[in-house]
């Protein structure tokens, strides 16, 4: 025993520290701490200033800062809400503390000629500077208490682990924070002259008193750069990883006997009344080339809006099949799966080839048939949703996926996925298509394990889509637009957005407004599609949407993605403002994909918040997919845009994408020193941040 080499802080657990019994450390756990390691890897996300007290007279509003005065008045105002307001004073000024919640020993407290100490956060209120519920103690006479001797950092918590817990943990754990392990080389640090691990732990979890606040708040300290340095590392070198780790994977060889394309190929192509664009042919290209080889593609497609990205994978569908391999074609929504289903019973049924079909919604006979035509092949190609991976899915002999629209779909589920689609020793091809086009420092954190192609040009003759963007008041004025449009011979979509998180909200919303339309434009053939509707009515309204059967699709934010009409030329958003910018840019993708011109009306609801008048600005402003993305990402971070919380993607600790672009070269090179020239560093560094990520969620 004596002997046993001394353990690292990665393998000593809580339990060492004071006031970590088994309860609290199973809390911890909660939070991802188990070790003294992670302890000092959980960060502060906000600081305060209990180092020094200030005095009254120099507070503004805004500042966060801890006051100590003596009590001058106490009183319950009986208001649209009562209160308890205490006026506190240090001889420079004074300042109301106003409490919603109190109890009677509080109040008795609080009394007048008693000294008190508070930290709060000062607010302008209706006569005086206020805080509102701050934190306070009083004190037994006018001494100074002791003040904290470094800024107080506060930490992401969880139920039964409190601020106070954590401080005293982490004040525990930097007592090891010399041993925490360097990963980082040397000449890495010195080349970026970075503080060293150790310094940088110290200072962020207990910043000295000059350290500026401003800096810290905006995440801008060489301490926290030096992390979010490593933990951005740490990302990217996990899927650089997994990568390689797929790339040596054996995958089907997907060669075509007859020509370059293949016989299926060209005789989709020779059916289409259009030609391929340059842009789609050479990514055709670059897949085509992906199939031949032994190992899985794992190939992101970005294009914008109508850039034809699904003739693209229909191209990649045939090669697998020629090859004798199965594909599948999952999409993320029914309505957008049974569109891509109809597309391709449409191509390939010159060929002799009958998809499968299959949603979460087929049951019954029709089910038990669907899956039989999977399971032993007679089905080569098979589109639905989501439910193509369940578990009574068995493929025959599934050579390539194909996943449409779904930047939500994260390395776990692309991991899953391959493991789910194999066949013998071999794994699938993947494909995943987007229309958000992902910005480089997003890429290169979670998307860096696929390669990348785009389509970066639309196919000749569209005309890009004129936006307006208007108040509600003037509805009248847009109805007889719509009215104008329809007479023209022109369709159009008119779609409702979600009024508050529900469905059922939304569809009554369209029902309203289908119903309030059909009134005042009785010439026009009006219908509504919502996502309440059975599978076959609303396949039923697509399809006669499509045939012109109707002129006004009133429908809900279910028309968001992938659907294609290309004689409707009028879309109408009504509350635009409430919509995320990708969300506006994918509706308004409905229209503009014809010769006609088209218009999109972005109707809204005065007033407008700041960011909701930046998004319909950017609206009107732009149509490129890439500009409205950046966008997008300035105004609602990365982990909204990508939907991390969605695909449980992991979310960063410091590093922030938005901020910390400017790092990214730096990762890159980093990583391709430690992938040359420290492997062995890899695994720990990504574990030190990641936890452990061999474990994928299910797809
Ligand atoms: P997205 O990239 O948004 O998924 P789609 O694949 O739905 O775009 O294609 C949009 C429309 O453009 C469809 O009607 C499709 O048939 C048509 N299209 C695709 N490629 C071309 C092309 N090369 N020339 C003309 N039209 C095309
Ligand atoms: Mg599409």
């Amino acid at each position: 025993m004596e002997n046993q080499p001394a353990k690292t802080p990665d393998q000593i657990p809580v339990t060492v520290f004071k006031g970590v019994g088994p309860r609290v450390a199973e809390r911890l756990r909660k939070l991802r701490i188990e070790s003294v390691q992670d302890v000092l890897f959980h960060l502060p996300f906000r600081y305060q200033d209990r180092t020094r007290i200030v005095p009254i007279g120099s507070l503004r509003p805004g500042q966060s800062v801890t006051i100590k005065g003596e009590v001058q008045l106490s009183e319950i105002k009986y208001g649209r809400r009562r209160s308890l307001l205490a006026r506190i004073s240090d001889g420079t000024g004074s300042i109301t503390l106003r409490f919603f919640y109190f109890n009677a020993s509080q109040q008795a407290g609080l009394a007048r000629g008693r000294h008190i100490m508070c930290f709060g956060e000062v607010r302008r209120g209706p006569a005086t500077l206020e805080m509102i519920h701050p934190e306070y103690h009083l004190l037994e006479s006018a001494e100074i208490e002791q003040m904290q001797d470094s800024l107080t950092p506060i930490y992401p918590a969880t139920e039964g682990v409190h601020q106070l817990t954590l401080r005293s943990v982490t004040e525990q754990a930097l007592a090891y924070h010399n041993q925490i392990k360097e990963w980082l080389p040397e000449e890495v640090l010195a080349q970026f002259s970075m503080p060293s691990l150790g310094d940088a732990l110290q200072l962020v979890h207990r910043p000295p008193p000059d350290t500026p606040m401003d800096v810290l708040e905006a995440g801008e300290h060489e301490a926290q750069q030096r992390l979010a340095f490593e933990e951005l590392l740490a990302h990217h070198l996990s899927l650089r990883q997994l990568r390689a780790e797929v790339q040596i994977k054996p995958a089907a060889v997907m060669t075509l006997a007859a020509g370059k394309n293949g016989t299926l190929q060209d005789k989709l192509l020779q059916n289409l009344s259009f030609t391929l664009t340059g842009a789609q042919q050479r990514v055709i290209d670059e897949i085509s080339h992906d199939l031949r080889r032994p190992h899985p593609m794992q190939r992101l497609l970005q294009g914008d809006v109508g850039s034809g990205k699904t003739l693209v994978a229909a191209c990649a569908v045939l090669q697998a099949v020629e090859a004798g391999w199965q594909a599948a074609i999952m999409a993320p929504t029914e309505l957008l799966a049974e569109q891509h289903y109809r597309n391709f019973c449409q191509w390939l049924a010159p060929m002799g080839l009958s998809p499968a079909w299959l949603s979460g919604k087929l049951k019954g006979r029709q089910r038990t048939e669907m899956l039989e035509r999977i399971h032993s092949g007679d089905a080569g190609v098979v589109v639905g949703t989501h439910a193509l991976f369940q578990q009574d899915v068995s493929f025959n002999k599934l050579g390539l996926v194909v996943i449409d629209e779904q930047h939500r779909f994260g390395v776990h589920q692309r991991m899953a996925l391959l493991e789910k689609g194999r066949y013998k020793d071999l794994y699938p091809h993947q494909l995943i298509m987007t229309a958000t086009p992902i910005p480089r420092t997003l890429a290169m954190t979670f998307f860096a394990d696929l390669d990348s192609s785009s389509i970066d040009e639309l196919p000749p003759g569209r005309i890009p889509v004129t936006t307006v963007v208007m108040p509600d008041s003037r509805r009248q004025e847009v109805v007889q637009r719509v009215h104008e449009a329809c007479r023209e011979k022109r369709q159009v979509y008119w779609v409702c957005t979600l009024i508050e998180e529900s469905e059922v909200l939304q569809c009554q919303a369209a029902e309203d407004a289908a119903q309030l339309l059909s009134e005042a434009l009785p010439q026009i053939r009006v219908a509504l599609l919502h996502g309440r509707m059975k599978p076959a009515e609303k396949e039923a309204t697509m399809l006669a949407f499509k045939d012109a059967d109707i002129d006004l699709l009133v429908a809900t934010t279910v028309v968001e993605v992938g659907v294609d009409v290309p004689n409707a030329s009028l879309m109408i958003i009504e509350n635009a403002e409430r919509l995320g910018l990708s969300q506006l840019h994918q509706l308004r993708g409905r229209v503009g994909r014809g010769s006609t011109a088209s218009s999109c009306v972005l109707l809204y609801h005065a007033p407008l918040s700041a960011s909701a008048r930046e998004r319909l600005a950017a609206m009107r402003e732009t149509s490129d997919g890439f500009e409205i993305a950046r966008r997008d990402l300035a105004l609602r971070g990365p982990g909204e845009v990508l939907g991390a919380r969605q695909t449980g993607m992991q979310e960063l600790h410091i590093a922030d994408l938005q901020r910390d672009q400017a790092l990214m070269p730096m990762v890159e090179k980093a990583a391709d020193k430690l992938l040359r020239d420290y492997p062995e560093r890899i695994t720990p560094l990504v574990r030190r941040w990641l936890g452990d990520v061999t474990h994928y969620a299910d797809v």
